[in-house]
């Protein structure tokens, strides 16, 4: 076998803490075919993602199952919190920030924009009083996000959506080296000027909640048409609900765009034009799946383990015949949805809580 160079890869990941809608996956009581599966894969936390770019890791949104992310994902600490809307799914997990501020001297910076930070006032208003002060609890620096900011080298930039009735933005990171990706976790309507932003972004993070049609949210085909308009070079689909069976779902979509599971990392590539995807170990090292705009770039086609890449744990990289081959294997039907499944989907899915 020939000796294979892997590209060096920049010092910037973007980890999936969750990628299930607001009541999660499975749903309480549910008997689906999906929520009963075993698969690591359909059992979705909240949507949240943790960005690391050099010394720099910043956590998106504090929802209800932080804790849990948190030590599956050994993330002990944090530099600030990044804010895309007030949804309970994205701030009810707030008092588990306590644990990262014992770990720092100085307060912990909250970005949010005018309208979320409001409602995290609200919410925890103890938190944020000059005059009250609670030994161990949260001490958070609040920074209203008004425009594009930076920690480090790494370039964050709001990108204003509409999704319900809330303030909502996603987000662009840029890092010198690495592939730019933008997260939009929430969305029904992407405005010209974010669009304009995301245009040819290499990786798009986006929503894509079920098939059937919500006020709030973006459809499949929603989300399909969306990285298609962007132009996005690789799409990774999140907030989903139950109905989706993550390898049959995987197997549905365009070859660009891939189905993110809990636990999943991208790693951004050095040529700035690309990323590869591993697994934190939630998902066991077999599925572990190379993207496949990293082999269509280049990249060897052969497994390779360990690399020069400066981040921990091994990746591999899959032959593209093997994933069409393993896509051959998947599960069909779990994402045919049954009545019953349709009724929770409704109803678990309020419009203005999402
Ligand atoms: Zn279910
Ligand atoms: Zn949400
Ligand atoms: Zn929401």
């Amino acid at each position: 076998m020939a000796a294979h160079t892997i590209p060096p890869v920049a010092d910037f990941s973007l980890t999936f803490l969750g990628t299930g809608t607001s009541v999660g996956v499975p749903v309480i009581g549910c008997d689906c075919e999906v929520c009963r599966s075993e698969e690591l894969k359909n059992k979705r936390f909240r949507s949240s993602v943790v960005v690391r770019a050099g010394d720099v890791t910043i956590l998106v949104d504090s929802g209800p199952d932080l804790r849990m992310q948190a030590l599956r994902e050994g993330l002990r600490e944090i530099d600030a919190v990044i804010y895309t809307h007030a949804h309970l799914d994205h701030v009810a997990g707030f008092d588990e920030l306590r644990a990262f501020c014992w770990r720092k001297h100085e307060p912990l910076p909250l970005h949010a924009t005018e309208g979320c930070m409001e409602t995290l006032v609200q919410m925890y208003g103890w938190a944020f009083s000059p005059e009250i002060f609670v030994p161990g609890y949260v001490r958070p620096e609040a920074r209203v996000i008004d425009g594009p900011f930076y920690y480090g080298d790494l370039k964050i930039t709001p990108l204003p959506v509409t999704h319900a009735a809330v303030e909502t933005i996603g987000f662009l990171f840029e890092y010198p080296g690495a592939a730019k990706v933008a997260y939009i976790s929430d969305v029904k309507i992407i405005p010209e000027e974010t669009m304009a932003l995301i245009r040819g972004v290499d990786v798009l993070v986006i929503d894509a909640l079920r098939t059937v049609d919500h006020p709030t949210h973006f459809t499949l085909a929603e989300a399909l048409a969306a990285v298609e308009e962007s132009g996005a070079k690789e799409a990774w689909l999140t907030h989903l609900t139950h109905e989706f069976d993550t390898e049959t779902l995987e197997a549905m979509v365009p070859a660009n765009v891939h189905v993110a599971w809990d636990g999943l990392r991208i790693l951004g590539l050095a040529h700035g034009r690309s990323c590869m995807a591993e697994s934190s170990g939630h998902a066991s090292a077999d599925e572990i799946r190379c993207s496949g705009l990293a082999l269509s770039c280049g990249i060897p086609g052969v497994p390779a383990r360990g690399s020069d890449a400066g981040i921990g744990g091994d990746f591999i990289q899959f032959h593209p015949a093997g994933i069409e081959a393993a896509r051959g294997d998947l599960p069909r039907g779990a994402g045919d949805s049954d009545g019953e499944r349709d009724r929770v989907g409704h109803a678990g899915e309020g419009g203005h809580f999402a």
